[in-house]
């Protein structure tokens, strides 16, 4: 889809500022209800992203969204499940996503995070919406403290867009957060990723499952693996920010964390690097309040925590979702905006916050998650980590499943809270049904 030229309107139903995936699901999803949609995406397309591993459900709103066939015609590595490893020598143990039970997602895809998120903004422009590239929103427009619209800056002028919605979808550049002063970081850890990209690789010497992540624990931290194309590979090292501090060279530390791990080495065979080492900090924090009049955030705006578990692009496209079906519904009858706003951020804090736990319990049990699971009471003897299937159910982000053990156990731990006290909005998005049914049948039985 080409990119639309200044749009001659400048009132829409919603105005959403930033086209990652949080942002394109939004705008595609009001779009084919046919709202009108502006988008403005600071970057021209396609343009380097870090996070590349999805989740299951993932699949489940592309389908939904009518973008799944043009997704997976990209070809992108299709992904079966996680590899857990440690040490040289060390151990390891795979989560099958099919450890959830029948009925239940049970692949997904990694991806190269340039090509994905161009192929997401495009469809929300065939879906109708408008969108423009290289438009950086400045300030929001604010009156009798409601937000109204935005100030942005396009081919060289200023420009002034009003929308009876405005969603942030700016990611850790959040313009509410900004405006409204609601970032908080998250100070219990302050961990880094360097990372690169491998080109030459060679999935035939996988020691484990093709397409799958690895994740590999060590002592100072742990190391992700991510296949991103036919021959294509992305590892990155995450650590403590002083490890980083105290080294002298970054590319020597990084080489040195991915060699603790003999299996992401045996991987990595024969390739070579396609860029240079590249870091990311800073990337823990919160926000307690992610809606208020005319405004939500979805996505990395209002939250982003860790990337273990690989669930930031899955919450960036969930909370989308969920924010375009209650601005559907507000556009219809604004006179139900506070209650649905509550309920919205209830939804979105509830993912999150399960989210962060789990990140908190894997950094406490020390960078593992047998460690992890057998804090939280399981039995980890054999080597297939997804043989219970409230674990296999959790890391493929059933966040929003009270009757999960595993959620249970960490909603129990008031040490890993992270937002002012709220009440959590509980029903899992995708297999709320099967889980009534799969209840009732156990209770029977
Ligand atoms: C080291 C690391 C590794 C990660 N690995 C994974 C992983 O394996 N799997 C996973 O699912 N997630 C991972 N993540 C998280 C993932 O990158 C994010 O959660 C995801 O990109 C969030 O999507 P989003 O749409 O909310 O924000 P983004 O993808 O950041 O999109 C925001 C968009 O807004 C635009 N924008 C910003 N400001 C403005 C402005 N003023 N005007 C207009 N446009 C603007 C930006 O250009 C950008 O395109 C990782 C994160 C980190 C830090």
């Amino acid at each position: 889809m080409a990119e639309s030229a200044q749009p001659h309107a400048t009132r829409f139903d919603v105005i959403v500022i930033g086209a990652g995936p949080a942002g394109s699901t939004t705008a595609a999803t009001l779009a084919k209800e046919g709202r009108s949609v502006l988008v403005l995406e600071r970057r021209a397309f396609p343009r380097f992203h870090i996070g590349e591993s999805m989740l299951p459900p993932t699949m489940l709103i592309l389908k939904e969204m009518g973008a799944l066939e043009r997704v997976m015609a990209r070809g992108y590595p299709v992904k079966l499940g996680a590899e857990f490893t440690g040490g040289r020598q060390g151990r390891f143990g795979r989560i099958p996503f099919a450890g959830q039970g029948p009925g239940r997602q049970h692949a997904t895809f990694q991806t190269e995070r340039a090509d994905y998120d161009k192929v997401l903004c495009d469809f929300a422009g065939d879906c109708g919406a408008t969108v423009l590239h290289e438009a950086v929103v400045g300030d929001l427009v604010i009156e009798d403290g409601r937000v109204v619209g935005v100030q942005y800056e396009h081919e060289g002028g200023t420009h002034t867009a009003y929308a009876s919605y405005v969603v942030d979808a700016a990611g850790r550049s959040s313009k509410a957060a900004q405006t409204f002063g609601l970032r908080r970081s998250g100070d219990r850890r302050r961990m880094v990723a360097v990372f690169r990209h491998f080109g030459d690789l060679d999935e035939s010497r996988n020691p484990g499952t093709e397409g799958d992540i690895q994740i590999g624990e060590h002592l100072d931290g742990w190391v992700w693996a991510i296949p991103i194309g036919k021959d294509r590979i992305s590892v990155g090292a995450c650590m403590p920010r002083e490890v980083l501090q105290r080294a002298e060279d970054r590319e020597a530390l990084y080489t040195d964390h991915v060699s603790r791990v003999g299996r992401i080495q045996e991987r990595l065979a024969g390739t070579r690097p396609l860029i240079d080492v590249t870091v990311e900090t800073d990337y823990m924090y919160y926000a307690d309040e992610v809606a208020g009049p005319g405004w939500f955030m979805v996505g990395d705006s209002g939250c982003f925590f860790d990337p273990i578990f690989s669930a930031g692009v899955f919450l960036a496209m969930v909370t989308g979702r969920r924010a375009a079906r209650t601005i559907g519904t507000l556009l219809d009858d604004p006179a139900l905006e506070t209650g649905l706003q509550q309920e919205y951020s209830r939804f979105y804090k509830t993912g999150y916050d399960m989210y962060a736990r789990l990140i908190y319990a894997y950094y406490e049990a020390g960078y593992s998650l047998r460690g992890l699971l057998k804090n939280a009471g399981f039995d980890i003897s054999g080597d297939e980590l997804g043989d219970n299937k409230w674990v296999a159910r959790l890391v493929s982000g059933d966040f929003w499943n009270p009757r999960n053990v595993l959620v249970q156990y960490l909603r129990g731990q008031e040490r890993f809270d992270t937002f002012a006290e709220f009440e959590p909005l509980w029903g899992c998005p995708f297999y709320e049904d099967l889980n009534i049914a799969e209840e009732a049948e156990e209770l029977v039985s």
